[in-house]
C-alpha cells in the first residue's frame, strides 16, 4: 500500500502525545512532502531576520503510526527517494554555529538547484548529496523539538541518512509516531554552519516493524555497511557511545572474545562526525559490510 502525506501535517517536536496524521500497516510506503528547516519562510537573499518568525523552525512531517509496532520493537524506515525542490537556502548568524562568535551579521543564501548540482556561484557548483536531517519517533520520555537529535533520532544531520539507506529506530510508545524533515540538497559532515543547503523535498519511505530485537540507539545500514548514530552533550560522548552500542549489537553474533572484538573493531571501525552544531551532537561508527559478511551478520533479522 502507497499513501502520501502533505507538509500541512507537521510538528515542532516529536512527542508521545500527539495524534497521529496518518496510520500505516507494516510494509507500507508513503510519500512524505517536507517544508525546509524555515518552513519555506526564506524566498530572497534580502530576507531580514526580524521577518523570520523563529517559532516556525524545524518542522518534520508527521507523525505517522505504524501498526503493530510496541515499545521495545524496532521501526524499519527504508529510504526509496529524495526528490528536491528547486532552490535551497543556506543561513549564517551570530552565534550560530561553529563560526558565530565572529559573524555579526544574519545573511541567507538561496540557491538555485540545477540537474545535479546546487548553484553557489559562477565558479562553484556544489554536488548534490541529498539527505535528511530530521528523522525520528516519539521519544520515551518528554517531548524533544525538531531541532535536537535523541536516542529517538530526531536532528541528527547525518549525511548517510539518504537513498538506498534503512534505518532502525527504537520504538519507544505505540504505533512509534514517525516523522521527518529538514531535507538538505548537500551537507558536509559537521554541518559546521549550522545549516545544509536546505530544500523543501518529497521523501519516499517504506516502513516496517521488527520483533524480538531491541536496540537503544538509531543504526544505519547502506552498501558500504552498519553505523550506530549517537548524540550526546559532547563529541567524545557521543563518538564513544556509538563504539559501545555498535559492539554491544555485533559481539554476540560472533564467536569472539570482547578482547579479539575490540582488536576487530580498532583495525577496521571508522569513528565518523555527523554534527557539532545542534544542542546535543552526533557521532557515527561505521563497521563495513565485508566485515558482517564474513560472520554473516543479519543483525536486525527477525
Ligand atoms: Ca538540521
Ligand atoms: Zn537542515
Amino acid at each position: 500500500m502507497t499513501y502520501t502525506l502533505s507538509k500541512e501535517h507537521f510538528i515542532y517536536a516529536f512527542s508521545k502525545d500527539h495524534s497521529p496524521v496518518l496510520k500505516v500497516t507494516p510494509k507500507s510506503t508513503v510519500v512524505i512532502d517536507t517544508y525546509d528547516c524555515f518552513q519555506d519562510q526564506i524566498q530572497s537573499n534580502t530576507t531580514a531576520v526580524t521577518s523570520i518568525d523563529w517559532d516556525q523552525i524545524n518542522p518534520a512531517t508527521g507523525p505517522i503510526y505504524v501498526e503493530g509496532a510496541k515499545a521495545g520493537d524496532i521501526l524499519k524506515v527504508t529510504i526509496d527517494a529524495i526528490e528536491l525542490g528547486k532552490q535551497g537556502v543556506m543561513a549564517v548568524g551570530p552565534k550560530l554555529g561553529v563560526m558565530g562568535h565572529r559573524i555579526e551579521q544574519f545573511e541567507a543564501k538561496i540557491m538555485p538547484i540545477e540537474n545535479d548540482a546546487a548553484i553557489f556561484n559562477e565558479k562553484i557548483r556544489i554536488p548534490l548529496n541529498p539527505m535528511i536531517g530530521v528523522i525520528g519517533v516519539a521519544p520515551e520520555g518528554d517531548p524533544v523539538s525538531c531541532g535536537t537529535p535523541g536516542a529517538h533520532g530526531g536532528n541528527m544531520d547525518t549525511k548517510l541518512i539518504t537513498t538506498g539507506a534503512t534505518l532502525y529506530f527504537p520504538v519507544f510508545h505505540e504505533g512509534a509516531l514517525f516523522g521527518l524533515g529538514d531535507l538538505h540538497a548537500a551537507m558536509g559532515d559537521g554541518e559546521i554552519g549550522v545549516s545544509g543547503i536546505e530544500v523543501p523535498a518529497k521523501v519516499t519511505v517504506t516502513l516496517d516493524v521488527v520483533k524480538g530485537k531491541s536496540i537503544r540507539y538509531p543504526f544505519l545500514e547502506n552498501e558500504e555497511g552498519l553505523a550506530s548514530l549517537v548524540s550526546a552533550h559532547t563529541l567524545d560522548d557521543a563518538a564513544k557511545l556509538a563504539v559501545e552500542e555498535m559492539i554491544d549489537l555485533l559481539l554476540p553474533h560472533t564467536d569472539l572474545s570482547l578482547n579479539h572484538f575490540t582488536m576487530l573493531m580498532s583495525a577496521v571501525g571508522q569513528s565518523q562526525i555527523s554534527q557539532i552544531v545542534d544542542p546535543l551532537l552526533t557521532a557515527r561508527f561505521v563497521v563495513p559490510q565485508w566485515v558482517l559478511d564474513a560472520y554473516q551478520i543479519k543483525a536486525f533479522q527477525e
